[in-house]
């Protein structure tokens, strides 16, 4: 369902049957002819799309609008990047700073998707500016298992899941916990060829955090080592390294059912971003898609334009929904905030599968 069309009344009350109603505020629209809403609670809607004449702004104050109709374009351009990571693993904003760059760099919407954790909601939360939208995530660290002991490892985006489902939450747990072992094995090999890097400032660097080789990278840069994380990333820290240590991850059929299981919409991160190791073949992310998988990550910067057209043909053959992304890192990565971005149709669809909660408005 694309569009859908009403009559005049666009209040729930009325029980009108052509609209999707993003809250409290419905939209009367005297000669609408098909609007269509989010799925946002009362006190925003990121979604809407105006028929009519002219565009309009949503009422509910969201940033999108535009007719869908006419086929104008939006009124403005809607940015929406759903892969971002702060201090809650490897970034290196802190959650309350990473929706305040999100705010600078001119966003709409955003999403928190650190490591294996839900831990950098609350404070981002909190620290929401007005007009901007945020979605809770986490990216979840999984692997494929194939036939004669194949394994790939892969990155799956889980959102508006509910942090409380006691599986998920245990599971979360265990990534962290192999995260912190699996952080000190690097050091103690790199250590152990002579390169001065010491357990203690990587543990300090990532504090509270899901502990991840960015840490490592920076300590590397502290010590002289490298001049840069990326530097770091091309020779040691890679996972074709010598020193490199595998983590522990989630089955990804696991991780699919998981989070389903748990109220949340799932998306493949940079399945095509070849120089971080092996990646999976369309088959695979065809048995995903069967398995419930609702968003591939198209667009993002490790990405080729031709991987792009690639896994936008392959979204489309598969009843995918197509992100754009930029897996913000803070100083961590060279890429900046919005660097790659999700259509306001895209995200709308996303929406549109039924989530334990809903993206979180400002209200101040
Ligand atoms: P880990 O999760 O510990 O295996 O480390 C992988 C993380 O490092 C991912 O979040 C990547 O986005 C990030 N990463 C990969 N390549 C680089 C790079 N060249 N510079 C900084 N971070 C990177
Ligand atoms: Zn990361
Ligand atoms: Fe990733
Ligand atoms: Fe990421």
């Amino acid at each position: 369902m694309r569009l859908e069309l009403c009559g005049p009344q666009a209040v729930r009350a009325s029980g009108c049957a052509g609209f999707r109603l993003c809250g409290l505020q419905a939209v009367r629209a005297s000669g609408c002819a098909g609007f269509r809403l989010c799925g946002v609670r009362a006190s925003g809607c990121a979604g809407l799309r105006l028929c009519g004449v002219a565009p309009r702004a949503c009422p509910t104050g969201c940033a999108a609008s535009g007719c869908a109709l006419c086929g104008s374009p939006y009124s403005r351009r809607v940015r929406i990047d759903l892969h971002t990571h702060s201090t809650a693993s490897d970034g290196t904003d802190t959650p309350a700073e990473l929706v305040g760059q999100a705010k600078a760099a001119g966003l709409d919407v955003v999403a928190i998707t650190d490591h294996d954790t839900a831990a950098g909601w609350a404070e981002a939360a909190a620290a929401l500016p007005t007009g901007l939208t945020l979605v809770p995530g986490t990216e979840f660290s999984c692997a494929w298992f194939g036939a004669n002991g194949a394994r790939i490892g892969l990155h799956l985006l889980g959102y508006l899941y509910d942090p409380d489902d006691e599986e998920l939450q245990s599971e979360r747990r265990r990534l962290r916990e192999s995260r912190r072992g699996r952080g000190q094995a690097i050091v103690n090999n790199l250590r152990a060829d002579g390169i001065p890097v010491t357990w203690e400032r990587v543990a300090e660097l990532a504090g509270d955090g899901s502990v991840g080789r960015p840490h490592i990278g920076q300590a590397l840069v502290e010590g002289g080592v490298v001049g840069s994380v990326d530097e770091a990333f091309a020779d040691l820290l890679s996972s074709r390294s010598k020193y490199y240590v595998r983590k522990a991850d989630m089955d990804v059929f696991d991780a699919l059912r998981l989070i389903n299981a748990a109220g949340g919409v799932t998306a493949f991160a940079h399945p095509l971003a070849r120089r971080r190791g092996t990646v999976v073949g369309d088959e695979v992310i065809a048995d995903m898609a069967a398995a419930g998988l609702d968003g591939l990550e198209v667009d993002h910067p490790d990405h080729s334009l031709a991987d792009r057209a690639h896994l936008s043909g392959l979204a489309a053959n598969l009843g995918l929904i197509p992100l754009g992304s930029s897996d913000y890192h803070g100083r961590n990565k060279a890429v900046r905030m919005g660097a790659c971005t999700t259509s306001p149709d895209a995200y709308t669809d996303l929406l549109a599968r039924n989530t334990a909660s809903s993206p979180i408005v400002s209200t101040t």
